[in-house]
């Protein structure tokens, strides 16, 4: 098989760190990358503090796919969605072709998970450059693009930190959240108030104990977003943050074997030979670790492991900053 190309599904960074990590050990092998989107290469988390850094979407993209493609002498299947894994045949199939593989590594990442309810087409989420191109956009055509009312759904990781930084760009923010705290699930209560004052000190209002019932667009084009409470807030821009589902339908359509993500051992092989997962799309021996330093080192290590030295991923100590200014604070991933 080793005359076949290494195929790459997904271009975020563990896709594109693959990619890189193979050919810093290797020019060799054929690289080929699949990847749904054009294969832009970005930083994920520059996302939610673009406006601290001053930075437009355009600013954000740091080479185009036929670029990062020339650089790691990868051939570039762009906008070209992965529809089904024969693991047997080492074979996937794009589009109408069936593409032969050596090894195939699932870099698919993590979909955002979707509000059912009434107005949901209305709400944004902001998981990749494109998402977060629409939610700009959006905010752009807002009465006051310089002010604009967003109402933020989930106070973890995630909204907190597009909520610190759209108050510090001087927009009108309100978090709301079924909980009682802010990253209820990642800090203390001591550290969560502490970082909740001082959001609120940027201006950041909070709706603590409640769930969004229903989006509606209003004739201006702008929003009503009813709570659980009976109240209702004004919007320009609702964004969704209320968490991300590992893409797991491929390799479960596969037989391959799929907890919460898509099940590695410690050299990140699923359970079909020749077929190995990492990023936001892969449970590790450790389970899911939607972050970005666990994917450096799996990839590190699945390079070298993929071109002939068996090398187990072994995490170090991997701290996430989080990137809340207003009150900074590292947690362990
Ligand atoms: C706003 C935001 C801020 C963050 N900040 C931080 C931070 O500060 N620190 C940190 O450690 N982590 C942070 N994270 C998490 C981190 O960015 C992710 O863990 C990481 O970027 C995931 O990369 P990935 O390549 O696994 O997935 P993705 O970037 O989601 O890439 C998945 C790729 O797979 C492709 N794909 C999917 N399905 C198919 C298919 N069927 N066929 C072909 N291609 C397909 C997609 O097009 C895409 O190219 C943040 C996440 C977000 C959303």
């Amino acid at each position: 098989m080793s005359e076949r190309p290494i195929v790459i599904a997904g271009s975020g960074l563990a896709g594109w760190t693959v990619a890189r990590e193979l050919r810093a050990l290797s020019s060799d092998r054929p690289i080929t990358l699949v990847t749904a989107n054009s294969g832009d290469f970005y930083s994920k988390p520059m996302l939610s503090n673009a406006f601290a850094q001053g930075k437009s979407p355009a600013n954000l993209l740091q080479a185009t796919g036929a670029a990062q493609a020339a650089k790691y002498d990868v051939t570039l299947m762009a906008n070209t969605t992965v529809t089904s894994i024969e693991a047997a045949q080492h074979t996937l199939q794009v589009g109408s072709t069936q593409l032969p593989y050596g090894d195939l590594v699932l870099a698919l990442g993590a979909a955002p998970v979707r509000l059912s309810l009434p107005g949901a087409a209305f709400i944004c989420s902001v998981n990749d450059w494109w998402d977060y191109a629409a939610f700009r956009d959006r905010m752009s055509r807002a009465p006051n693009p310089a002010a604009v009312r967003a109402v933020i759904l989930g106070a973890g990781l995630i909204g907190c930190e597009f909520a610190n930084d759209l108050a510090g760009a001087g927009h009108s923010v309100t978090l709301v959240d079924p909980g009682e705290r802010t990253l209820n699930r990642l800090i203390n209560e001591g550290d969560s108030v502490r970082l909740q004052t001082a959001l609120h000190e940027l201006g950041v209002n909070f709706r603590f104990g409640k769930t969004a019932r229903a989006v509606n667009e209003a004739l201006d084009g702008s929003y009503t977003v009813d709570l659980s409470d009976g109240t209702t807030l004004a919007a320009d821009v609702v964004l969704s943050a209320v968490g991300l589902q590992p893409q797991t339908a491929l390799a479960s359509a596969a037989g391959i074997e799929v907890t919460q993500g898509i099940c590695v051992d410690n050299m990140g092989q699923t359970s079909a030979p020749g077929v190995w997962a990492l990023g936001d799309c892969a449970a590790y021996v450790r389970g899911v670790m939607p972050y970005v330093m666990p994917l450096m080192t799996a990839a590190k290590a699945m390079a070298k492991t993929l071109l002939g030295t068996p090398t187990p991923i072994v995490f170090p100590a991997m701290p996430v900053r989080i990137k809340t200014p207003a009150y900074p604070l590292t947690v362990q991933a």
